[in-house]
């Protein structure tokens, strides 16, 4: 049965076993889990990071964005999460999906672009004091 409304539980570990409507958010591990919302049995996975999803909490009430696409499922489900209700969205095609998948990767790819970025501007801050010590040590 498909749910119209999802109701956030916050737990230490995603439980082995996924009640419908209920969203699963793991502060701990930056994971959220649920059934897909309609109602397939497919257990749906958001992992919290900058290039997969993110979550907002208001008065209780949490919204996840972008949107859950269950592509891989043969339900092929998209809806959005906003404020714990289930807006369904409507299925798309092909090569929609396909955009969408091109997107993702471009994301996850600047994602980890700017995470290297931030590794070399670290390694050449470290890199400069070093060079200054050195020089200290041999003036
Ligand atoms: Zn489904």
């Amino acid at each position: 049965m498909r749910v119209s409304s999802i109701t956030p539980q916050y737990v230490n570990n995603i439980p082995d076993h996924l009640e419908d409507g209920v969203l699963y958010v793991c502060e701990r591990f930056g994971t959220v889990a649920h059934k897909c919302c309609c109602g397939c049995g497919e257990e749906v996975i958001t992992p919290l990071t900058p290039a997969d999803w993110s979550m907002r909490k208001e008065k209780g009430a949490v919204s996840l964005s972008p949107s859950i696409g269950n592509w891989s499922f043969a339900c092929k489900s998209h809806y959005f999460i906003t404020r714990n209700q289930v807006i369904w969205a409507g299925a798309l095609t092909a090569g929609q999906i396909a955009a969408v998948r091109a997107e993702d990767k471009k994301d996850k790819a600047a994602y980890i672009a700017a995470i290297n970025r931030q590794k070399a501007k670290q390694v050449s801050v470290f890199g400069r004091l070093w060079q200054a010590f050195v020089g200290w040590w041999r003036s």
